[in-house]
């Protein structure tokens, strides 16, 4: 599973290895062999790394883009309106 953290100015990105500087978002992942598990190793990568594996994205929203860790998240549920699946499907 993945998780957003805020850098304090010690972590390294194991991808490239850079510093992720103080008070920038990264990336936790657990990965065994280079697939998001469920739980497994950590591995921490930068923005830029989280863009390029896929774990990251830019999503328009009014205001401007806004990155996110989460790209399936599912959209927001409008207020009035209960979320809930249905499973009737096949
Ligand atoms: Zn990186």
């Amino acid at each position: 599973m993945r998780q957003g953290c805020i850098s304090l100015g010690k972590v390294e990105c194991d991808s490239c290895h850079n510093i992720i500087p103080h008070a920038e978002r990264y990336l936790v992942v657990d990965e065994e062999d280079g697939v998001e598990v469920e739980s497994g190793k950590k591995s921490y990568y930068c923005l830029n790394c989280s863009l390029e594996k896929g774990y990251a994205e830019y999503r328009e929203e009014r205001g401007g883009r806004v990155l996110t860790f989460f790209p399936s998240e599912p959209e927001e549920v409008q207020p009035g309106q209960t979320a809930r699946s249905e499973e009737d499907n096949g």
